[in-house]
This record gives structure tokens, C-alpha cells and sequence, in this order.
């Protein structure tokens, strides 16, 4: 989309152009600085400045030497710069911990696993991941900028609260943006990091649908849903023209809690047969007459189970029971919220690989306006969508406000 024209002065609009540049660059969508030209809808001159701002600010790298393109003529490459500053990722699992450094572009390092901390009260939980990211901070060379930590719960903005975190039992309205700001401040992060370190807190489904509208399935997609089950639990997420639908307290989306069976499984939120109990590895194992170990990697078997769909019976049934589930819950999704396309992640995304032809033609058979064919239904592209999505939500100040990294 053209910048939109402005009558400030030289400096300020060159200012205000920063921010959309970056991000056209960290969304892949100025890879030479005629596309960037082009992007922003400004003058070659104006496009060069915009591109050696950030160049000076230690974001991109600009090739001095032009490439030739199939249209018009040679242009220098955009780069983000291999060396510039990161943000510490950071995600909560009902089964464990993960953190992870994340440059601009959805570029993620390899995330850490660590298991739960004995003790699983929120102060306990959120230390070990500071804890955790602490030592990768400190272990890297690069200028570490930001934080932020994707939840297995809903997290209300914009205090930054979780307040119903039925996974751990954690009491209502635990304040985990708070914990994890302290969290952080107390860390010994090394000589490079920003201090203090910006921090912020977000849920996990939600981040993972930002990643994905980013960097994933969901690039150029309108209105996009995204649903998705972890090891636990069913979580959704709806990003409207680029932006998460959040709600008025950030509570919006909550799709586990959509019942597709009045007489199934218990959920932790009173009511029966919710997505989130109906549609998660725990109800596909039990589908399969398979015991889950709560200790275990309820997510891991769960996919493996979907693997040997084609060739064990009992596995294929369980399969076939938990996607029309999933269907059920997806017809009434998109009747209500009309999607351009639905990304599935985590075991979803394993569900839609076993039934490539079932799970969207059972959708069609349960939408209201039989139109939902036009709905694609994508597997998320991102390996890990919430650690990619918490580094989005960490870069969010310096992609408003790219000058913010100077300092
Ligand atoms: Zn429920």
C-alpha cells in the first residue's frame, strides 16, 4: 500500500517514513530499494535517505552494487543487517519452557527447551523463563533490544493480567506482565542489553497469528483466522488488515470455548465438550483408546498418532472423530467471522495433513452459507509461530519507531 502523502517538513516526513520501511524490508517486501521506492509511493532520492537511515541505525545493509531486475532498471539490495541487534522470545507450554533470540525478518535462533520449574506459581514460572533468556542474552554478541513471553492463557490489555490461567492454576488476574518485567530487571543480562529491557506479555494463539500473517501461511490474507492446539488446550486468533482483532480488553477470540459437543469432556471452564477439550492431543489420544501420560509430550504423541492414521484403524477413527470436531468448530468460526483464510497450527495442522480432503469438506457441510470452499485452509508455515510471533510483538516499538534502537 502507497505511503500516504503528507504536508510535514522534509525531516519529519523522512522520519515518518522509517517505521513503514523497516517493515516492508522485515516482512520481505522490499528486498531492493526500487521495490522499497515503489512500496512507500516516494521519490528515488527520498527511498535512498529512508534506506541509509536505517543502514546508519545498524538495521539493514544497502548493496552498493546494483542487481539487474526483469523490469526497468538495476537496483541495490536490501538487506537486513546479519548483525544487528535482536529480542529475546520467549513461550510458556503447559509441559515445559522455550526461549529463543530473534533478529528482524521472523529470523528466530534456536530455541532452548527447558522443563517446568518444580514449583509452577506464577512468580516460580515466569523466574525460570527470565532465568532461561538471561543466559542467552548474555551468551550472544549482539545488542539485545526487547522481551516478550507468549502465555497459554488469555491475557487482558491493557494491564497485562491473565486473569482466568486454567492451565496452571495460577489465581485470577495474575499480573504477568508485571512478574515478568521484574523477572527480567532482575537478571544480570550482560554489558550489551538494553537497560532496562523493554518487556511485554501476549497470548500465545495470538502471537502465533501475527507470525504467521507475517512471515507464514497467512502473508497477504485480509481477514485471517488462526486456531491452533498446543500440548494442551485450543487457542484462536483473528488478524484483520494486518492488525490482531484483540477485543475491548484484549480477550477477544477465545475459540476453545466454542462447544461442538453438549455431552463431551469436561473443560476446565465449567461447561462440556468445548473445542478446547474436543480438539486437543489429550482428546485425540483418548479417541484412540491410547493413554496420555500427563508427564509426557502429550503434543509429540499426539502427532505421532495422526502419522500412523493411514495403516491402524483405531488410529484412523480417532482421527476422523476429532477432525469432524474441529470442523464443526471452524463452520461456526467462519459463519460468524468470514475469513479470507484459516491457518491451522499445532496438532491442527497434523489433523489437516491426516484428512486433507475430510477436515475441509466437512467444514463446507457444516457452514450456514455453504460458501466456506472459498475459505482456504492452510497449515501454518512456522515451526515454532509463538516464539516468532513473541519477537514480533518485542520489535513492535522500534518497527513504530526505528530511531528508538539508537541508544
Ligand atoms: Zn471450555
Amino acid at each position: 500500500m502507497p505511503h500516504t502523502p503528507t504536508t510535514r517538513r522534509a525531516p519529519d516526513r523522512g522520519r515518518s517514513l522509517l517505521g513503514p520501511a523497516l517493515e516492508l524490508v522485515h516482512t520481505g517486501r522490499a528486498p531492493t530499494r526500487s521495490a522499497l521506492t515503489a512500496a512507500l509511493g516516494v521519490t528515488r532520492a527520498t527511498a535512498g535517505a529512508v534506506a541509509g537511515e536505517l543502514a546508519a541505525l545498524g538495521l539493514v545493509t544497502v548493496d552498493q552494487h546494483p542487481i539487474g531486475s526483469s523490469r526497468g532498471r538495476p537496483s541495490h539490495r536490501l538487506d537486513l543487517a546479519p548483525d544487528g541487534p535482536v529480542v529475546l522470545a520467549a513461550q510458556l507450554h503447559a509441559d515445559g519452557l522455550t526461549v529463543a533470540l530473534a533478529g528482524l525478518g521472523g529470523s528466530l535462533g534456536e530455541p532452548v527447551r527447558h522443563p517446568l520449574p518444580a514449583r509452577t506459581d506464577p512468580a516460580s514460572v515466569i523466574g525460570a523463563i527470565a532465568e532461561a533468556g538471561a543466559e542467552l542474552i548474555r551468551a550472544d554478541h549482539r545488542r539485545c533490544l526487547g522481551a516478550a513471553l507468549a502465555l497459554p492463557n488469555p491475557v487482558r490489555e491493557p494491564e497485562g493480567t491473565a486473569p482466568a490461567a486454567l492451565t496452571f492454576g495460577w489465581p485470577g488476574d495474575t499480573p504477568a506482565a508485571a512478574l515478568f518485567a521484574a523477572a527480567m530487571a532482575a537478571q544480570d543480562l550482560g554489558p550489551r542489553a538494553r537497560r532496562p529491557l523493554p518487556t511485554a506479555v501476549a497470548n500465545d494463539a495470538n502471537l502465533a497469528a501475527l507470525a504467521e500473517h507475517r512471515h507464514g501461511a497467512g502473508r497477504d490474507a485480509r481477514h485471517l483466522l488462526l486456531v491452533t492446539s498446543g500440548h494442551r488446550g485450543v487457542g484462536g486468533a483473528l488478524v484483520v488488515d494486518g492488525r490482531l482483532h484483540t477485543g475491548s480488553a484484549g480477550l477477544a477470540l477465545e475459540v476453545g470455548h466454542l462447544t461442538v459437543d453438549p455431552l463431551g469432556r469436561p473443560c476446565p471452564c465449567g461447561n462440556r465438550g468445548c473445542l478446547n477439550v474436543e480438539t486437543d492431543p489429550a482428546a485425540l489420544l483418548a479417541a484412540a483408546g491410547r493413554p496420555s501420560d500427563p508427564t509426557g509430550q502429550l503434543l509429540d504423541q499426539a502427532r505421532e498418532l495422526t502419522r500412523t492414521a493411514d495403516r491402524d484403524p483405531a488410529a484412523r477413527a480417532a482421527v476422523h472423530q476429532v477432525v469432524d470436531r474441529l470442523a464443526l468448530g471452524l463452520a461456526g468460526l467462519a459463519n460468524i467471522l468470514n475469513p479470507d483464510r484459516i491457518v491451522l497450527a499445532g496438532l491442527h495442522r497434523d489433523l489437516l495433513a491426516a484428512a486433507p480432503d475430510r477436515l475441509p469438506e466437512a467444514v463446507i457441510r457444516h457452514s450456514l452459507w455453504g460458501r466456506c470452499d472459498q475459505v482456504p485452509i492452510a497449515a501454518s508455515a512456522l515451526a515454532h509461530g509463538g516464539l516468532v510471533g513473541a519477537a514480533e510483538l518485542a520489535w513492535g516499538p522500534y518497527l513504530a519507531d526505528p530511531q528508538g534502537v539508537a541508544g
